[in-house]
């Protein structure tokens, strides 16, 4: 839907915005009776904000097989009989959160995170989103088994796309209206309690009034003048991996009425993406601009020189740091480089069309192609870095395996192969930017909290705009989780807040 003139009644709540987030809050909303709307500013097609343009990577705490199998209910024996899935228990996933994030994630909010992830997981597939096994992204076969490591054993089968779809349907079905092209301007109060949301509506201003409003539309990651003014020098050209509709209007109009901001406001997620990729999103490529797989190379900036540990960890731990560091290289760009012996290892993002590769057959001659880059001091750089390999200890690509180099001023702690077997390729890439960190703080129920006045009586939040769970790093899937994780908890509490008036 479609139509203003077709909302009779007073709405319950109002979810402004349609990502991942906000279906799984008007979904729990309507599970708890609310009659609910939800507002989109994208037209129809462009619907989905982030969530569509994702891979579909999924953080969950489980305890083996049987937990996956509760929410993947249709595992082939060759999935349940050649796969080491292991566990990623509760403990494993807030060591994780709290490495990554150098213990500055709020305390509750990743606890309340982390121990609903299971139950919300379960729940998400019984409302039609399908789940598999992540093979070849984070599991790598070994001896014949497949061996995962780091989490995220399940994926969702057809990334953002499919869950997008899932979740549109189910709303659907549920008789939950969506109106598109009609963004949320500015919130309404009575006295202190939110009632409503002003919004632009085919070419009017209109005053929408509701019980309860959840804001899930995203944070400011498509808006230049914000990413410059928080994030600072250089990340208003960075190129922005998704929607263009996250213009960071949520956050301003809830600290408009004194919302509490919290979190990394100078902080977001962001990865290494192709140089020639347009600046927003596009549906066709999804998240395949993305080059994760440095851990089996190495990276030079243009004066040919290696800047960063390449294997300090998985890249599901780095990868959404280094996307950053790239703005603060020469240029803004750098380039990925590795031998024939690695090209099985690289995913599918490494083989689309659109990608900016060069290939060559010797080191001198890729070092050549290397647009922008001093050939010299690269060619001098692989060979100091392949003279450096510690080739005695053996390769691993689903462990630590410790295989590092020595001597060099950065050294590389694992997957150090020299770079010695034709064919060499190498990838362009600058800095994507994904989502921002900073947001509003919100209390165990989703509710927004004021800086002054405790909890802002109406008004609840999820997504990208709850602030305060990631710093500086992120542990990948963990956006997704937490969309569906707060959206579910904040249909709740709107829900019955709403049935209490
Ligand atoms: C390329 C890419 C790959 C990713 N891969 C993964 C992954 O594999 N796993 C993972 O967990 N996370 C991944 N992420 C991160 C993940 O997409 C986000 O963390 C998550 O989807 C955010 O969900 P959300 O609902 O908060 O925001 P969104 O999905 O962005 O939804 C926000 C919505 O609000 C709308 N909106 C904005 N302003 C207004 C307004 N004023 N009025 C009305 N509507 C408005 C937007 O149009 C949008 O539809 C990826 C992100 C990208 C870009």
């Amino acid at each position: 839907m479609s139509d203003l003139k077709d909302i009779k009644d007073l709405i319950d709540v109002i979810v402004v915005g349609a990502g991942n987030a906000a279906l799984c809050a008007a979904i729990s909303a309507h599970e708890h009776g609310a009659k609910v709307l939800i507002l989109e500013a994208a037209p129809e097609e462009s619907r989905g904000g982030n969530s569509r343009f994702t891979g579909g990577a999924y953080r969950f705490a489980y305890d083996g097989i049987e937990d996956l199998q509760q929410i993947c209910t249709d595992m082939t024996d060759q999935e349940v009989n050649d796969v080491d899935y292991g566990t990623y228990t509760e403990a494993q996933y807030f060591d994780d959160m709290f490495e990554l994030t150098k213990f500055r994630t709020d305390p509750d909010l990743c606890e309340i995170l982390i121990k609903n992830s299971l139950e919300t997981a379960k729940w998400v597939s019984q409302q039609g989103v399908k789940l598999r096994p992540g093979l070849g992204r984070q599991a790598f076969k070994i001896n014949g088994k497949f061996k995962f490591w780091g989490g995220l054993a399940l994926h969702i089968w057809g990334g953002g796309e499919e869950l997008m779809g899932a979740l549109y349907k189910n709303a659907e079905e549920r008789g939950i209206s969506i109106l598109y092209e009609t963004p949320a301007l500015s919130l309404i109060q009575d006295g202190d309690k939110v009632c409503g949301v002003n919004i632009m509506h085919q070419g009017k201003q209109i005053a929408l009034p509701s019980k309860t409003v959840i804001l899930a539309c995203g944070g400011f990651e498509s808006n230049p003048q914000m990413r410059a003014q928080y994030l600072g020098k250089n990340w208003d050209v960075a190129k922005v991996r998704g929607t263009e509709f996250n213009m960071g209007a949520g956050l301003k109009m809830a600290i408009d009425i004194g919302a509490q901001p919290h979190g990394n406001w100078s902080g977001c997620h962001s990865v290494a993406w192709d140089v020639n990729a347009p600046a927003y999103g596009d549906l066709d490529i999804g998240d395949q601009f993305q080059k994760h797989n440095y851990p089996f190379g190495i990276i030079v900036n243009a004066k040919g020189e290696r800047y960063v540990d390449e294997g300090a960890n998985f890249h599901s731990h780095t990868y959404a740091k280094y996307g950053g560091m790239i703005l603060q290289q020469p240029d803004m760009n750098v380039w990925q480089i590795f031998d024939n012996k690695v090209t099985n290892l690289l995913r599918s993002e490494y083989r689309i069309r659109r990608v900016t590769k060069v290939e060559a057959n010797t080191i001198e001659e890729l070092a050549e192609k290397l647009e922008g880059v001093n050939p010299v001091t690269a060619v001098n750089t692989i060979k100091a870095f392949n003279a450096a390999c510690r080739t005695d200890i053996d390769f691993n690509p689903n462990v630590h395996d410790g295989r590092c180099t020595e001597g060099l001023e950065i050294n590389k702690s694992n997957w150090a192969n020299p770079i010695d077997e034709a064919p060499f390729h190498a990838y362009h890439v600058t800095t994507g930017v994904t989502f921002t960190f900073g947001g509003i703080k919100v209390t165990n129920d989703a509710q927004v909290e004021h800086q002054f006045n405790g909890a802002i009586s109406g008004l609840y939040a999820a997504g990208e705009m709850v602030g305060g769970l990631f710093f500086d790093n992120y542990a990948s899937g963990t956006g997704l989780m937490s969309g569906a994780v707060f959206g579910r908890i904040a249909g709740r509490s709107a829900a019955n807040a709403a049935q209490q008036e």
